[in-house]
């Protein structure tokens, strides 16, 4: 009998696979294994509308049915805890043996701890899981002074959305600017202007040393320049750690991420890997990179489910991001490493734009309230040739008339 493809991790990827894989015109079993309760669901709501709403459905990302009518058996919440590659079966925490013809690593990433004493004190909060944002929204019922360490996308989100709420919120952060990691100084500068108007307090240039605690209860957090913070509940938001132990263990090769090749298999053909625990190669560079984004999660499985059903599936899709700050929606286009120039663009009715550029080649698009320019910054992005500053500046950087001129001539 056929074992079909077994996938482990039930969050935005694996589901995706799931479905995708049927979508293809897969026939074989399909099993979905992941260690959450309840049906898939999708995590960038968890630092936006459920942190206020709390409503499970509108996070779900299919009904029960779906899986009844796809023939798509979900195994959660149940843990996976060891592969045997040479009788390709998967050993469950529950004593279970799930044998595979195919297996995919959809593990993703989980909140880095950073080395802080008393950081396990109470009101010390981390938001990776939809049972996460619901202890911190209950949390913010009790609390009036929120600390929030890291200046990254989720701890900016949270952060809108508790001091909207009327809290006393403080971003600490270490690098000198916003988001520093993933955008330019440019966008980081707009966002710390935001986020001073919304009310924030930002601290940049400096770590949280400790933390201060009253009965194992924080009541605030030392900094490095010796100064303390008062707060009375800490968001810890200093980014994320890919799950890669099971693959370790199975004596896969992993380094920031399980590794796997354009066509998103690992070293052993009968497993792959996908999304926040798959270190890929870049289209561009060929170096390997991992990104935590909903569209590298999603491409990565329609590619995995074209190879398993015999079609094309070199992975090469354009990354793109969003980010939902108060009433900023930020979106990025490309992938912007070692670039060496910028030009940044601030349009009357509000959108903001920067291009990111290496030796005079366009390498990403960010912009703000703008979702014209982000769709046509993508389709840019996908030309083989690339994008020169040369060409935009002929165009006064106006992105959206460059992509329809370039279209009427391919
Ligand atoms: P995940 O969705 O993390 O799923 C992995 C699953 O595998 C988890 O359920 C995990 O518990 C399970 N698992 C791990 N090990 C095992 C095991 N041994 N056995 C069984 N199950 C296991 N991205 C965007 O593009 N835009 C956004 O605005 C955005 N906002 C976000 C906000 C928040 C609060 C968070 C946490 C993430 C956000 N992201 C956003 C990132 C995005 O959600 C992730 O990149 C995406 O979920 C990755 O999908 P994945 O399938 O690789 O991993």
């Amino acid at each position: 009998m056929k074992n079909g493809v077994v996938i482990i991790g039930t969050g935005q990827g694996g589901f995706q696979l799931a479905a995708s894989l049927r979508q293809e015109g897969f026939e074989d079993p399909i099993t979905l294994i992941g260690d959450e309760p309840g049906l898939p669901y999708q995590r960038p709501p968890l630092s936006k509308a459920y942190l206020k709403d709390a409503r499970p459905e509108t996070i779900q990302l299919r009904p029960e049915s779906f899986f009844e009518r796809n023939g798509i058996r979900l195994v959660a919440p149940e843990r996976a805890i060891g592969i045997d590659r040479a009788d390709k079966v998967v050993e469950t925490l529950t004593g279970g043996f799930i044998g595979y013809d195919h297996l995919v690593l959809a593990t993703g990433a989980r909140n880095a701890t950073p080395p802080i004493p008393g950081i396990e004190a109470e009101n010390v909060f981390s938001l990776r899981t939809a049972t996460d944002a619901d202890r911190l929204r209950d949390a913010l019922t009790r609390c009036r002074k929120v600390i929030v360490i890291g200046g990254g996308f989720i701890g900016l989100e949270f952060a809108a959305v508790a001091v909207s709420a009327g809290h006393r919120v403080t971003v600490v952060e270490t690098a000198t600017r916003l988001m520093a990691r993933a955008i330019s100084p440019a966008m980081s500068e707009h966002f710390r202007q935001l986020h001073e108007e919304l009310g924030t307090t930002l601290i940049l240039g400096t770590g949280v040393t400790g933390m201060l605690q009253d009965n194992g209860c924080v009541r605030g957090v030392r900094l490095a320049d010796g100064n303390i913070l008062e707060g009375d509940m800490v968001l810890l938001a200093a980014g994320v750690r890919p799950n890669t132990e099971l693959a370790e263990a199975a004596g896969l090769a992993v380094a920031n991420g399980i590794v796997v090749d354009a066509l998103l298999g690992t070293s052993d053909p009968h497993i792959s890997a996908l999304g926040d625990c798959a270190a890929f190669p870049d289209p561009a560079s060929g170096d390997p990179i991992r990104l935590e984004s909903v569209q590298a999660a999603t491409d990565h499985a329609r590619a995995i489910a074209r190879r398993l059903t015999g079609k094309a599936a070199h992975y090469d899709a354009v990354p793109w991001f969003w980010s939902d700050q108060a009433h900023w929606k930020l979106q990025i286009a490309g992938f912007a490493r070692d670039t060496d120039a910028e030009h940044a663009i601030e349009r009357e009715d509000g959108r903001k734009l920067v291009f990111r550029f290496k030796m005079g080649q366009l390498l990403a698009v960010e912009t703000i309230n703008a979702a014209g320019e982000h769709m046509a910054a993508r389709k840019l992005l996908r030309r083989p040739a690339g994008v020169t500053r040369k060409e935009l500046a002929d165009r006064d950087f106006d992105i959206s008339s460059l992509a329809k001129t370039l279209k009427e001539l391919s």
